[in-house]
């Protein structure tokens, strides 16, 4: 007897329609879990290096309660996305840079890693098995979700005896809800990341303590909260999960990443793509009296991609910004999401192609 209910996560359920894709209102995603069929996992034990690694059904993990990442947040984590092309093939958008990210991470945290060409694998994998769950063209992505855990136990603090390197997907829309440009508040009471701390690598940590500031900054109408450097709190930093960049005449100006910034692979990209059509990109230190004159804000992110900032409230100061198709951040976007999607030639070699995705 057919069940009544299919879980969402069914691997043999096709679409009534067409077998390609899952059965997913791609009109209706945000960035929320959809869970899909499989994930990858690979473990490495004290003193060995990862294991080959295997496609399994997605589901929860066995875990230590005394595990480094339930303890003592010993985790780092990347996004990355799968994106459609009109002909049906999906891509990557610069794989490589999670790779060694996630090693500069583990790095920081004393967690062994996987090499580039594993990373890289494991991320292909768990696309290509969950394929028909990557939208179609123009309707969103497959957004990947490499983790790196300390999985085994380790009661006195230090590295974990056991690693575990697991990726899962789920296909997204747009981060922030609506079309408009983001409102931002400046935070001048809580800080995202110190000097010498972990705000500069992906670990697990720097994220539970924004949520409290960010629910409030929502709470009061706000999309999201403009952090300032913990050091002096004159200086603009990032947005709780993407990048900053503010725009006066032809600078484009971001902070540079000196161990509080979280090295953005889509900010990276950006300051390339201004280069190419004549603005100065700079990284350095951005005063937050900047704001008041610039004459565009916008942030960056693979969540986000480029997206305008409308306002921004700092003090009891609102400061609006241009946003719309004259906009520079529209620009940007349709050059980054142009090359993401195969509209636009993609002269640096940024896409990496995941073979056997069609069809
Ligand atoms: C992941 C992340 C970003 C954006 O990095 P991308 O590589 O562009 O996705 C920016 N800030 C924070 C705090 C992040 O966690």
């Amino acid at each position: 007897m057919a069940p009544a209910v299919h879980p969402p996560s069914s691997p043999a359920l096709p679409s009534d329609s067409d077998e390609r894709y899952a059965n997913v209102k791609w009109e209706e995603l945000g960035f929320a879990l959809t869970p899909t069929d499989y994930m990858y996992v690979a473990k490495c034990q004290k003193g060995e290096s990862f294991s080959e690694g295997k496609i399994v059904p997605y589901g929860n993990i066995d875990i230590s309660p005394c595990s480094a990442i339930l303890n003592y947040g010993q985790g780092l984590f990347e996004g990355l996305k799968a994106y459609r092309t009109e002909d049906g093939r999906c891509r990557l958008f610069r794989p490589d840079q999670n790779a060694l990210r996630m090693k500069m991470g583990a790095e920081r945290l004393c967690m062994a890693y996987p090499s580039l060409e594993q990373f890289i694998s494991a991320v292909k994998q768990t696309a290509l098995a969950n394929k028909r769950w990557v939208p179609p063209p123009g309707k969103g992505t497959l957004y990947l979700r490499p983790l790196l855990i300390g999985s085994g136990p380790a009661l006195g603090i230090g590295p974990a005896p056991e690693f575990t390197l697991c990726v899962y997907a789920s296909p997204v829309g747009s981060y922030h809800k609506g079309t408009s440009g983001l409102n931002l508040k400046v935070d001048h009471k809580n800080h995202r990341a110190h000097s010498g701390g972990t705000g500069g690598v992906k670990s697990c940590t720097n994220y539970s303590p924004i949520v409290k500031p960010l629910l409030e900054a929502k709470s009061s109408g706000f999309s999201d909260v403009l952090f300032l450097d913990a050091a002096t709190g004159r200086n603009i930093e990032e947005v709780s999960a993407c990048n900053i960049f503010v725009v006066k005449g032809n600078a484009v100006s971001t902070p540079a990443t000196s161990g509080t910034i979280l090295p953005g692979i889509t900010r990276k990209s950006i300051i390339d793509l201004a280069r190419d059509i004549g603005f100065r990109a700079e990284e350095r230190v951005v005063p937050v009296e900047e704001l008041l004159d610039a004459d565009e804000v916008f942030c960056t992110g693979t969540a986000v991609v480029v997206r305008a900032v409308e306002t921004i409230t700092f003090m009891d100061k609102k400061i609006e910004y241009k946003t719309g198709s004259e906009a520079l951040s529209t620009k940007l976007y349709e050059m980054l999401t142009g090359i993401q999607t195969g509209r636009l030639e993609d002269t640096r070699g940024w896409m990496v192609e995941i073979d056997g995705c069609n069809g």
